[in-house]
């Protein structure tokens, strides 16, 4: 896609955005945008970025590391988050390009995330994924699973990572009242598991895509993850 679509696109998902929170009494700004440009090519990154877009996502290790280790050296205030199932052997080089892994769904994963961060005296920011109804079986398959990481960390065994929210994806389907309801769900785990864990700083909700935003707006979400509507289909 030409760099001036890329930025007419980028736009209007804002001014969306920014109407969204309008009409649900947010405050303006409330809500990050992450544009998730997997299987677009750096330059499509470059273009966004170029427009005023610091907050990225890819879904896979390696193409992550492609793109990111260049762009990063060249734009020190990029920002690249990690939004898919991660194996254990890829979270090495994770980390080197990443400040958020956002698809924590299990505590192997985390003890691997503290060593990787450990070895480079670095943090990683993380969110816990839970599953709300998504076909795949991405994310923790419920609150007790959940709970159970939460007290891994808070019993500081993962000085080196840093519980920040909580991320899902809503099934795919053109029923409202499911994605809603996946949306709620997180919603009110995360409003139990703050009152629980008040040594961290739960305040994030990684919830909504190109298709849904505006929903998981309107239910609370603090950062959504828009692809398509900014870097056109993948191919
Ligand atoms: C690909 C992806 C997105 C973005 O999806 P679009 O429909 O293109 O906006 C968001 N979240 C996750 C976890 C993804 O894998």
């Amino acid at each position: 896609m030409a760099d001036n679509e890329i930025s007419a696109r980028l736009c209007e998902v804002l001014e969306k955005i920014k109407n969204a929170e309008k009409k649900t009494g947010r405050k303006e700004g409330s809500v990050r945008l992450l544009a998730v440009s997997k299987f677009h090519p750096a330059e499509s990154v470059v273009a966004a970025y170029e427009a005023g877009q610091k907050f990225f996502g890819e879904n896979r290790v390696q193409e992550a590391v492609e793109k990111f280790s260049v762009l990063e050296e060249k734009f020190p205030d990029i920002n690249l988050h990690m939004i898919g199932t991660l194996q254990t052997n890829k979270v090495r080089h994770a980390v080197d390009v990443a400040s958020c892994i956002e698809s924590v769904d299990r505590i192997s994963l985390i003890e691997e995330i503290e060593k990787q961060c450990a070895k480079k005296n670095k943090h990683v920011k993380i969110y816990f994924e839970l599953h709300t109804g998504e076909e795949s079986k991405a994310g923790f398959a419920d609150m007790q699973e959940l709970e159970q990481a939460l007290v891994f960390c808070a019993e500081g065994n993962a000085p080196h990572v840093v519980p920040r929210g909580f991320m899902t994806m809503a099934p795919f389907t053109n029923d409202v009242g499911l994605i809603r309801k996946s949306f709620v769900t997180l919603r009110e785990a995360a409003e139990k598991l703050r009152e629980k864990f008040v040594q961290f700083d739960l305040s994030e909700l990684s919830m909504g895509m190109s298709n849904d935003f505006e929903i998981a707006i309107e239910e609370g979400s603090t950062e959504v993850r828009i692809g398509t509507a900014i870097f056109g289909e993948r191919k």
